[in-house]
């Protein structure tokens, strides 16, 4: 595909490229029919809910020892690394299609599983019926601050975690309890769409995928009578992320539930293929402070997992030393790093790009912050994998004996019990890193140099505006690779 993307100069950052799009509805005209199906997102979610229903029990009752349970290693190992590998950089948001967690609360809602329910609201006008409370999510809570202040709160016992199943079969059922009564209360994917722990950076990462649904015509969609795909119709429920077709620009918070399939009677809805990284309008400070958290992260993880800090690994590791002070000092660093230190940096960048653009500089401050801080996006998303292909080559062979033996109470189910830990190809790990990192370093600077363009015009201007960012990112990049590498 070649790119044509260059956006022209506003002021303001568009919310996404005008790329080449492949229409896989066009090539593939018989997938329209299983999207539309109804049983079609069931059809995904059961086969993770009876998975969870076996990781469920085996992180409750099953042996302490991480590395001996199925519920850690399949989560944390094998989950994580298709997840932020492969689903999220080229499906986009697909996991929330098959996601088990909201399962409960969408019955609630709908008491049906698979069908939809209907009222004749007036003569001849049918709405969906729902159950449950139904009310409007809380305005000054509709944003993704909540998922970010959870995330974090979740990662800084990443320690416990990973090594105890307990602790992570707990979180489980605490996050499908609030869905299911945050379902009964509010309506529609209200949870995941506003407190989903994962769903923050599933959405900020999604803005790099290569796919995308979307309308095929905004025209068919202003003259559409029914809307479907917002407020339902006989055969689809209204979409539960609260999405208008017509107006959906980027991916963050399209849960690629394909109700909106079902529910369109003008089949003007199709999946793309796009170049990676299309989406590039930052709209808030939440989602910035999402990139910010996840490259904070990112980075902590670096220091504690592959660094030679002894210190401040037994400080993470409160369920192995239970050294509480050195926990507050390591959440202290975490939390200041991540709310205040590199925000702060890269406002100062964003600061002196602006002063560097000189006279073209007609933008705020504020769009030319959220602006670039677009580029933590292709950057962050790259060196999350980066970091865990170590987790899977590494420790991936433990999958292969908890399977036999998934509570580790001494079963061996397929004869794989007892095959030894052995780490995969650890030598040639970091020939994957590198090419890695240097791919979001190069997307993180020529999408930095679009968003100039938009911000200060064609000119010079741009390129001097990518100076004190190109820095920050160049930095960070270096900071991985010396971890990785080193
Ligand atoms: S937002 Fe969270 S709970 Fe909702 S479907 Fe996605 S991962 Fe699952
Ligand atoms: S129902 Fe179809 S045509 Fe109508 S607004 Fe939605 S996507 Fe557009
Ligand atoms: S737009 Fe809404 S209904 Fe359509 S796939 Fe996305 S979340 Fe589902």
């Amino acid at each position: 595909m070649s790119e044509k993307s260059t956006p022209t100069h506003t002021g303001r950052v568009p919310l996404t490229l005008e790329g080449p799009r492949l229409d896989v509805l066009d090539k593939v005209p018989s997938l329209r029919k299983v999207l539309a199906a109804r049983s079609f997102q069931y059809a995904a979610m059961i086969p993770n809910l009876f998975v969870f229903m076996v990781l469920l029990p085996a992180g409750l009752w099953g042996s302490p020892v991480g590395n001996r349970n199925i519920s850690i290693v399949m989560v944390w190992i094998f989950w994580w690394f298709i997840l932020i590998a492969i689903l999220v950089p080229f499906f986009s948001r697909i996991w929330c299609l098959m996601c088990p967690f909201p399962m409960f609360g969408d019955w609630l809602q709908r008491f049906r599983l698979i069908g939809v329910r209907n009222e004749e609201k007036k003569p001849g006008k049918i709405a969906n019926l729902y159950s449950g409370l139904n009310k409007r999510w809380p305005k000054r809570l509709t944003n993704i601050w909540l998922q970010n202040i959870g995330f974090l709160g979740l990662c800084t016992f990443s320690a416990l975690l990973v090594t105890r199943p307990a602790f992570s079969a707990w979180v489980f059922i605490i996050l499908v309890f609030l869905a299911t009564v945050l379902a009964a209360v509010y309506k529609a994917r209200a949870f995941c769409n506003y407190v989903c722990p994962v769903s923050g950076f599933l959405s900020l990462y999604s803005m790099a995928s290569m796919m995308e649904i979307r309308a095929r015509d905004e025209v068919v969609c202003k003259e559409c009578k029914t809307k479907g795909c917002r407020v339902g119709s006989e055969d689809g429920w209204g979409c539960p992320w609260f999405i208008y077709m017509g107006k959906l620009e980027r991916n963050n918070y399209c849960g690629m539930c394909a109700e909106c399939f079902k529910g369109c009677p003008n089949e003007n809805i199709s999946v793309f293929l796009r170049p990676f990284a299309s989406d590039i309008g930052i709209k808030g400070y939440d989602e910035a402070y999402k990139g910010f958290i996840m490259i904070t992260l990112a980075m902590a993880y670096s220091v504690i997992l592959l660094g030679p800090y002894g210190t401040i690994k037994d400080w993470a590791n409160i369920s192995e030393v239970g050294n509480f002070g050195g926990f507050a000092i390591y959440a202290a660093i975490l939390w200041g790093a991540a709310l205040v230190v590199i925000p702060g940096v890269f406002a100062a960048c964003a600061w002196l790009a602006r002063k560097a653009a000189g006279a073209e500089a007609t933008a705020e401050f504020k769009p030319v912050f959220l602006g670039y801080s677009y580029t933590l996006v292709p950057m962050g998303l790259m060196a999350w994998i980066a970091f865990s292909f170590p987790l899977l080559l590494i420790n991936g062979s433990y999958i292969v004996s908890v399977v036999s033996d998934p509570f580790g109470w001494g079963w061996d189910l397929f004869g794989t019990a007892h095959i030894p830990w052995q780490p995969l190809i650890p030598e040639y790990l970091v020939y994957i890193q590198i090419p890695l990192l240097a791919g979001g370093l190069y997307f993180a600077l020529k999408r930095g140099h679009q968003i100039g363009q938009a911000l200060f015009g064609d000119g010079p201007a741009a390129w001097r505006a990518l100076i004190p960012i190109g820095t920050f990112c160049s930095v960070a990049t270096c900071g991985f690779l010396l971890f990785f590498a080193g």
